[in-house]
């Protein structure tokens, strides 16, 4: 009771408390009262997935993992695409059965009968390209990342994983990568490809670029960009630490550090699919205390670079279309469940690029991956724009925001 009645009365000024204040104040109005469970969650430990390393032959490890209880969900959602495949096409054949019986009816002259009947066909004609525009797109999922392994433990099994390095020509490397899974998603939506030129805009410290790789390795050519120098030097760690000193990155991979927000003064219409993950809030880290003040966005220090997010989000994504070829994807990505960073960035920069550029952009439906991963994540219902993970108690991933962009002119 003490501590209750003189809360308010203590000093503030603990970046992590006013990260926590902050939320509290702002995300109930988004969230209603599942705010007060994602708010547990966040402070609770997370969990994580483990992205096995391609380079290298990792049996035993992968084994090991099996026989805890983990499994492949990326493995799982390309078996569940099939499946949906399956079931669609079984569909669309009974759909086109139905019309070829609609077409057989004689029309007897302006009757109700033949109105209802003519009605019935163009209902049955708009089903059957929804379920192959469906058949699509799940196919599209069904081969989507399939040589990227990523394990998990099913949901509320909070057993950790354990990272493993094992000796290759004289050379420690890494059998694993450890990594929230909602980091993943971003990667999934993009959907690396064989023959892909892919722009990663802010890789560091890696965790996306390397699970990229693990999928495409050297059958498409990536460029990690950074500007921080300190995070720059990590990702080159973490390469060092994945990759055996003898594979060659010359002709695959390029580490460069240029400021995103200037990068069409560069180059424009040069890749095939650009990914955005933004610097943000950070919302689950924001609210734990760090060593330093500073490493918290929340600190009175960096209130004005925190103000600023959006504005540099933007000018990220806005960049990251207009680097991308015409036809080609881009995703956005935020660990932070704030509108300010995620829809309204994403509104304003299509908006913006139809205004000023004469760009267009489309929104992609990122529903039927979601659809596919809903054993493993729990995904924001309301989502307008997107998809948003959110953190629960049993699913204990994100927050982590996607955006998936195609760029139509
Ligand atoms: N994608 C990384 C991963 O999966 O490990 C995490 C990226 S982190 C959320 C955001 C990154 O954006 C930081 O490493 C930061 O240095 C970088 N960044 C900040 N300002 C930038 C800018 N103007 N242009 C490009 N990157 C920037």
């Amino acid at each position: 009771l003490f501590k209750y009645k003189y809360r308010n009365l203590r000093s503030k000024s603990a970046p992590h408390e006013i990260a926590r204040d902050y939320f509290d104040e702002n995300y109930p109005a988004y969230f209603e009262s599942d705010w007060f469970s994602i708010r547990c969650a966040m402070l609770s430990r997370k969990k994580y997935c483990c992205v096995l390393n391609n380079f290298i032959s990792v049996k035993d490890y992968e084994k090991n993992l099996i026989d805890s209880g983990a499994y492949d969900f990326v493995g799982k959602m390309n078996q569940n695409a099939r499946l949906e495949c399956a079931l669609l096409e079984a569909e669309r054949d009974m759909t086109i059965k139905q019309i070829q019986q609609l077409q057989k009816v004689e029309p007897a002259a302006d009757s109700e009968e033949t109105r209802v009947t003519v009605n019935s066909a163009l209902e049955l004609i708009d089903k059957h390209q929804s379920i192959l525009d469906q058949i699509d797109i799940y196919k599209g999922l069904s081969k989507n990342c399939s040589n990227l392994r990523a394990y998990v433990y099913p949901r509320a099994d909070i057993t950790e994983f354990k990272t493993s390095t094992v000796i290759e020509n004289k050379q420690w490397i890494h059998q694993s990568y450890l990594l929230d899974a909602a980091s993943v998603l971003p990667v999934l939506a993009l959907g690396p490809e064989e023959g892909d030129d892919i722009l990663d805009m802010c890789a560091a410290p890696g965790g996306k670029f390397i699970t990229m790789l693990q999928h495409v390795q050297n059958q498409a050519r990536l460029v990690a960009n950074d500007p921080s120098k300190s995070r720059g030097q990590h990702l080159h760690g973490v390469l060092h630490q994945y990759l055996p000193v003898d594979y060659d990155i010359q002709d695959t991979i390029k580490t460069v550090a240029f400021d995103g927000q200037y990068w069409a003064a560069i180059e424009t219409d040069c890749y095939s699919k650009v990914l955005v993950d933004a610097p943000c809030t950070n919302d689950r880290l924001s609210m734990y205390e760090t060593e330093k003040n500073t490493d918290n966005i929340f600190c009175h220090l960096r209130k004005n670079e925190r103000a600023k997010l959006p504005e540099l989000q933007a000018a990220l994504l806005k960049n990251a279309v207009q680097a991308c070829k015409v036809g080609g994807t881009v995703v956005y990505s935020t660990c932070s469940a704030s509108r300010w960073q995620n829809e309204f960035v994403v509104q304003f920069v299509i908006q913006d690029l139809l205004d000023n550029h004469n760009i267009i952009c489309e929104l992609e439906d990122l529903k039927p991956m979601t659809n596919l991963l809903k054993d493993e994540f729990n995904f924001y219902p309301n989502a307008t724009v997107g998809a948003l993970v959110q953190p629960h108690l049993e699913a204990n991933f994100g927050p982590m925001f996607i955006c998936k962009l195609s760029r139509t002119t």
